[in-house]
């Protein structure tokens, strides 16, 4: 595989990009080798500067739920684009996109639109702080919800990747309020709240983990979260920046038939425009400026072109709900393929998939929480994301990351896979 003009980009890149790339998840430290620079995409496959094709298992993090350069969204910001890029006032655009979200997310009453899952989050948690008049928040080691100060802690995705213990530049002050535990160690949880008394805004969690892999809850963990935020007059946050419009239109709180108080979302909700979103009850969200006195603005927020591609793309996915089943189902199916080649090749794995989300760990033991998933085999890892890569299949270049399947995925690409998986397992 010629990837020339790549590697110069990358040497170029790195003479004014910190590490070359705006993400640092993207620079492939943590799996070694060149990140690809990317020329286009359409549906599942992305193509790299040196017109190389790959099979795409990341979909931009999430958004290109329904496949790269997708026709109706990419007409509609063409039509958009026209009227200008931004107006520093209202649109009606924007109240359709909340009305669209609150049809879908009964517990929704009202939402704010942000430009980033990290605005969403930190705002949040202002807002359970705001609420509540307490400082202390609980969050998941493993779970990640943006690069915002107080999320920085015992963090996933690439904080974990690149085995970031401390943050240098977070104040020791913001870090001391916010207390981590295991996910799906639900004891844990009531010792810290029993040692904080009255102490704890809110309890964010990621329903259905993704920035560790794919972890799941265990049954009843979410549900005592949920009993344990009720008795302690607690905010709880689901953070579906990942999960929301993904694993049900309703997102986790509707697949998992749990409510939140606060719930955020990102990703899919802007597909591939940088939006983000926090919402939640009216009597919690009620404190948002200009109606309450917590404070949270921004000047590109509900940024027209960026509504338009999200309101079309969630239209769409509400309008064919058979949609997202199908995603589902290639998930299975993908599942099932990879389960049989990997079965046979003797090496140890765990695959957890839940929905379209999938990952595959190099490990004997069930893979439940961070320490779990930090204990598989990062080395075959990574011999196995390039062998993939070789192959022409784009994995997330870190374990410590979920795969995220795309409806235009045809089963001849899942086949592939499955094919290039077992090749690539003999080969490690
Ligand atoms: C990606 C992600 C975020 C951060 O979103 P950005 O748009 O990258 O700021 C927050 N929470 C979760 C669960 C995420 O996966």
């Amino acid at each position: 595989m010629n990837i020339e003009t790549s590697k110069q980009l990358f040497e170029r890149a790195q003479q004014s990009i910190p590490g070359g790339v705006n993400s640092p998840v993207r620079a492939f430290k943590s799996v070694g080798g060149t990140p690809l620079f990317i020329k286009k995409a359409k549906g599942a496959y992305l193509y790299d500067v040196d017109d190389n094709k790959y099979i795409d298992y990341i979909a931009s993090w999430g958004p290109m739920i329904l496949g790269h350069a997708y026709e109706p969204v990419i007409k509609a910001i063409k039509e958009y684009v026209e009227y200008s890029t931004s107006y520093g006032a209202p649109t009606e655009l924007e109240i359709k996109m909340a009305e669209l979200i609150k049809s879908m997310v009964p517990n929704v009453d009202l939402i704010r639109m942000v430009s980033s899952g990290t605005e969403a989050c930190m705002s949040a948690i202002r807002v359970a702080r705001g609420y509540t008049g307490k400082n202390k928040i609980i969050k998941f080691e493993g779970c990640y919800h943006g690069h915002a100060d107080s999320f920085l802690v015992k963090a996933g995705s690439g904080v974990a990747t690149f085995n970031i213990q401390t943050v240098p530049g977070v104040t020791a002050g913001v870090s001391n309020d916010t207390l981590t535990c295991a996910y799906n160690d639900l004891a844990a949880v009531e010792k810290l709240i029993a040692e904080n008394k009255n102490e704890i805004a809110a309890i964010i969690i990621e329903p259905v983990a993704g920035n560790m892999g794919c972890i799941l809850p265990k049954p009843g963990f979410l549900e005592g979260l949920r009993k344990i935020c009720d008795d302690e007059k607690i905010v709880f946050i689901f953070d579906e920046v990942m999960n929301g419009f993904r694993l049900a239109l309703g997102g986790a709180q509707e697949k998992l038939k749990i409510d939140a108080d606060l719930v955020t979302y990102g990703k899919v909700i802007g597909a591939g425009m940088p939006v983000g979103a926090f919402g939640g009850k009216k009597h919690i969200m009620e404190v948002v400026a200009p109606l309450g006195n917590v404070y949270q603005a921004g000047t590109l927020s509900g940024n027209p072109i960026a509504m338009i591609a999200g309101y079309t793309l969630l239209s769409i996915l509400k309008e064919q709900p058979q949609l997202l089943k199908e995603l589902n189902d290639k998930t299975i199916y993908l599942k099932n393929g990879l389960n049989e080649v990997f079965k046979s090749s003797g090496k140890p794995y765990v695959i957890n998939h839940f929905g379209s989300m999938l990952s595959i760990h190099f490990s004997d033991h069930e893979v439940t929480d961070f320490t779990t998933a930090a204990s598989a085999n990062n080395d075959l890892f990574k011999k196995y994301f390039h062998a993939m890569l070789k192959r022409g299949v784009y994995l997330p270049p870190s374990a410590f990351e979920s795969w995220f399947l795309n409806n235009a995925l045809s089963k001849e690409d899942l086949d592939y896979t499955i094919t290039a998986t077992k090749e690539s397992l003999k080969e490690i």
